[in-house]
């Protein structure tokens, strides 16, 4: 085999910079959604929301629920399904600490708080074995994270929220249309919010959707941040009708109608774009099946369960066959070879000072104690799938089209390195690094 392009080799990828770019470009926007944004633009109506509803309704038939509702972008969106789950003074969320930060942070300003609950180590979504010691007396919800497309164990997590009385909320930010053993992300849990911003594999722009089956929780999400929805001819919830008119969370989540006019657009291409993306990713895995210390992050299709449009897609590096070489060497030696990787997923949220220490609304303590009725941050002790994510895996090309003879360039570059692991050991620098990032999104324009 040849050398390593690290160490003077030449380069495994040989395609062309633009046939790549092609090839990972994301989001896709079609002259038919330019033509739907302009239209908005020039009938001057960014924020009616005749355009949003439509989206909403043809949403909701595709996501399989009677209801959908539109935000102005995801944190929203979560935000109103933890007011609609009833997420307020002293109450507790579960949530992974393994995730973006909109998963859980908006809970403080509920006047609620977060207990973060572990990880499974091959799907890196929680652990439903870990939740029973999470829950208390205040436990209200279980944030479930479909994490980097793979889905939660849903039956698991289900029987737990069953047995105890807790709603579940699923964050679909990095799942939409996603399959769980043939049902369909977003439909298991009482209620689904998402991201649609544009880094997301459903990328409208700015933009964030709830959607449920339950009157009540739909009612609930409405009157949160809709206030010119929230009026007696929609909200048909008896204990909400004395307060329309005003949005009972003291915010204004309406979408943005450019936003709306791009998501029926991208909605009509989704299923297919992503069934393309799932045939490209599945193919370069499948290239990689026996390669020492590789392992996809990816889960049997066989199940009747899929990786939707496989945002981010990760690789697990198994350090111990390949003799301790550090993923940020595995890494290093991988972009020198043209592929493009980076080291680590998400920093855990626990590990950071807004959530261990700050006291952000001057209660005199740190604003996740003083809103519980417990120090809830003992149980950050219990998170060792948690802190060891970030060691164990690294982003991998996210492939938009399924042209074989490209991606094979990319596998056989991971072949190449796999399998002249000890040329690196000699420079390799482990504990040189910190591997994980609080969020992945760049601006076109920043570095
Ligand atoms: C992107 C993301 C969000 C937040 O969505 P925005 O539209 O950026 O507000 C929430 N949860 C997860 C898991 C995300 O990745």
């Amino acid at each position: 085999m040849e050398k390593l392009a690290i160490l003077g080799g030449p380069k495994t990828v040989t395609a062309s910079p633009e046939d790549v770019t092609e090839l990972l470009r994301w989001p896709i926007i079609t002259k038919e959604a330019e033509d739907d944004a302009l239209a908005v633009l020039r009938a001057g109506s960014m924020s009616d929301t005749d355009i949003t509803c439509q989206f909403e309704n043809e949403f909701a038939a595709w996501q399989g629920l009677r209801h959908a509702i539109g935000y102005c972008n995801g944190t929203m969106a979560l935000q109103a399904a933890m007011f609609a789950c009833g997420l307020g003074s002293g109450d507790e969320l579960i949530c992974p600490s393994l995730t973006y930060w909109a998963s859980a942070a908006q809970v403080f300003s509920l006047g609620g708080t977060v207990v973060f609950a572990d990880v499974e180590p091959r799907s890196l979504c929680i652990d439903p074995e870990a939740l029973e010691r999470c829950i208390s007396p205040r436990t209200k919800a279980i944030m479930v994270v479909h994490y980097m497309s793979h889905p939660a164990d849903m039956d698991a997590i289900m029987a737990v929220a069953r047995k105890h009385g807790l709603l579940v909320i699923e964050d679909v930010s990095h799942a939409q249309g996603g399959l769980y053993k043939g049902r369909k992300l977003g439909t298991i849990g009482h209620v689904a919010a998402m991201s649609l911003m544009s880094g997301k594999s459903f990328a409208i722009g700015e933009g964030g959707i709830l959607a449920t089956d339950d009157r009540t929780l739909y009612d609930r999400a409405i009157a949160f941040a809709h206030y010119e929805r929230n009026k007696p001819d929609i909200i048909q919830t008896a204990e909400l009708l004395p307060y329309t008119g005003l949005p009972l969370g003291g915010v204004k989540g309406r979408m943005h109608q450019v936003s709306a006019a791009v998501g029926r657009s991208q909605l009509r291409l989704y299923d297919s774009r992503t069934a393309e993306i799932r045939k490209a990713m599945n193919y370069f895995w499948d290239l990689l099946k026996d390669v020492p210390g590789v392992r996809a992050h990816r889960v049997d299709e066989a199940s009747g369960s899929n990786m939707a449009g496989w945002y981010r897609p990760l690789g697990f590096y198994e350090q111990q066959e390949a003799a301790g070489l550090s993923v940020y060497r595995f890494c290093e030696a991988l972009n020198a070879e043209g592929v493009g990787v980076g080291p680590g997923c998400n920093t855990p949220l626990h590990t950071h000072p807004m959530f261990s220490e700050m006291d952000i609304y001057r209660h005199g303590k740190p604003t996740r104690v003083a809103l519980a009725s417990r120090d809830v941050r003992e149980l950050d002790k219990y998170l060792p799938e948690t802190e060891r994510a970030n060691a164990r895996c690294y982003s991998v090309p996210w492939f938009k089209h399924y042209q074989p003879e490209l991606i094979q360039q990319f596998a056989q570059a991971f072949i190449k390195v796999s399998l002249n692991y000890d040329a690196l050991l000699a420079g390799d620098l482990p504990q040189a690094r910190q591997a994980g990032r609080w969020y992945f999104y760049k601006g076109k324009n920043e570095k």
